[in-house]
């Protein structure tokens, strides 16, 4: 059945829910700016309702969706954290968000100060020397780290590279990124542990290749335990080491990337510095390099002069040339800026400290009811199977379909692909213990239920607005407007 949207459907002529401030001297100015034809000849057709129907309307609908200001929301990789509104407020001061990007350097101090001190503080986090705040996600830095590493070597006349090896338990997005830089993916095995031995990047490394990316702790929420015989490998062969820094809310004050051989990372400001995302919002991936590498950053570069001011450096002739246009998704910046600066670097630890507590606290919780895949200390997240409630008809989707009807999020399904019938669950460290017990007597329920009543979990959800949706079609469609039953 389709359902009208409700706006339109409450709509009754003449009524009213905004006051526009009195612009009438200034109208027929504005009417004479616009060319004739782009006139409206009629009214839009606007639903129209008053202002206590349109809060109801949209306070409707932001609680019919999931998101982390309603409930737990334990989704693997993309550290869902509560994110502190403080942040949200500094972003919104008017001297930020209403700042032009073609103002004027002289009168652009503020942004660029911030711009300058955040570059700073993300390579104190990494222990890397510089950074570009230009990449607006993940998977742009890890484009814009590829291209670096790609001019590192033609910059040598190495014109013969363009593998690069990546770890069976990688990101999709970074054997996605070397496909669309035209560089060819080199997959090497983790072992039991869920680590790569060093022995397997040994047998693939050749004079063709530009490097290996790695994720530290990698997607199965394991602390890659060889990094440095990895990286000694590659660079005795002349590669350089990526890494992707996802998954750096496990690391902040512990492990810094840039003091064991990495040469490139990316962070994403929107996973670890507190932005709120899903569905393709605003980010940023902002990359770290070493001295070595600087030259090679996108321009503009943020440099300060000798009277200590600061200004964009377009001179930059070995630049990759820019990525994004202005200076990345300010907002993201601000926000990054604010989490780090009202944390500080004890504040951090702690955040990494903590994420890394309630993870092995949760997994110690629910490795009772489900398969523990590898059974080790796992730093920010860890993976679950479902293999033993597949056995009895019981899907890792089913599951998942099920927590919706506790008002929980599900954790990340099928990835790793390496485990079978995954399921990646990341609490984060802005959880309580409570809410940790909570999520770890649901799990044990829906094991439970999968045993004794096994329809009631194939069937969930049952208590959402919609039950189980066409996710491919509802991607692709994105008819809001109506909602198919
Ligand atoms: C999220 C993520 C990415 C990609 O980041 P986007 O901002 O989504 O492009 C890459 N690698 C890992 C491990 C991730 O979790």
């Amino acid at each position: 059945m389709k359902r009208p949207n409700l706006i339109y459907q409450k709509s009754v002529s003449g009524r009213k829910g905004y006051t526009l401030p009195n612009t009438k001297n200034r109208t027929s100015e504005i009417l004479s700016a616009i060319p004739e034809k782009y006139l409206r000849t009629a009214d839009a057709p606007l639903p129209e309702i008053s202002e206590s129907e349109v809060m109801r309307h949209f306070v409707g609908l932001s609680v019919k969706n999931h998101h982390i200001d309603k409930g737990f929301y334990p989704l693997g990789s993309c550290t869902m954290k509560y994110n502190p509104k403080l942040n949200d407020k500094a972003a919104g001061l008017k001297g930020f968000s209403s700042h032009h990007p073609l103002t004027p350097n002289g009168l652009s101090a503020g942004c660029l100060r911030l711009m300058h001190e955040l570059s700073k503080d993300l390579c104190e986090v990494s222990g890397l020397d510089a950074v570009t705040l230009q990449p607006a996600a993940g998977a742009h830095g890890e484009f814009t780290g590829l291209h670096i590493m790609r001019a590192y070597h033609l910059k040598k006349g190495d014109t013969k590279r363009f593998k690069i090896i990546i770890p069976d338990s990688a990101h999709g997005t970074n054997p996605a990124t070397v496909t669309s830089v035209g560089f060819k993916t080199v997959q090497v095995k983790s072992n039991e542990l869920g680590v790569i031995p060093p022995e397997a990047v040994a047998e693939v490394m050749d004079d063709e290749v530009v490097g290996m990316m790695m994720t530290n702790p990698n997607t199965l929420g394991i602390f890659e335990t060889h990094i440095k015989e990895i990286s000694k490998i590659i660079h005795d062969g002349g590669g350089l080491m990526y890494m992707d820094g996802a998954n750096l809310n496990a690391n902040m004050g512990i492990f810094r990337p840039g003091d064991v051989g990495f040469d490139v990372m990316h962070f994403n400001l929107h996973k670890t510095f507190s932005t709120p995302h899903g569905g393709g919002g605003p980010g940023s991936g902002a990359v770290g390099v070493t001295k070595e590498l600087e030259k090679f950053l996108p321009f503009p570069v943020l440099e300060k002069k000798d009277d200590g001011s600061l200004f964009f450096n377009y001179d930059r002739p070995d630049s990759i040339g820019r990525v994004h246009s202005f200076n990345g998704n300010f907002g993201v910046l601000v926000r990054a800026f604010a989490y780090i600066r009202s944390l500080g670097g004890d504040g951090l630890k702690e955040v990494s400290e903590n994420a890394v507590l309630n993870a092995n606290y949760l997994k110690e919780i629910v490795r009772e009811y489900f398969d523990l895949p590898y059974d080790v200390t796992c730093m920010h997240e860890f993976v679950l199977s479902g293999n033993r409630q597949k056995k009895i008809g019981v899907k890792t989707l089913d599951i998942s379909k099920r927590l919706l009807d506790f008002g929980v999020h599900s954790p990340t399904n099928y990835f790793p692909l390496i485990v079978p019938e995954a399921m990646m669950i990341e609490p984060t460290e802005t959880e309580t213990r409570e809410t940790l017990d909570e999520f770890g007597a649901i799990m044990k329920q829906i094991a439970t239920e999968a045993v004794e009543d096994k329809e009631l979990v194939t069937s969930a959800p049952h208590t959402t607005v919609v039950r189980r949706l066409d996710e491919v079609g509802a991607a692709r469609k994105g008819d809001v407007a109506f909602l198919e039953d």
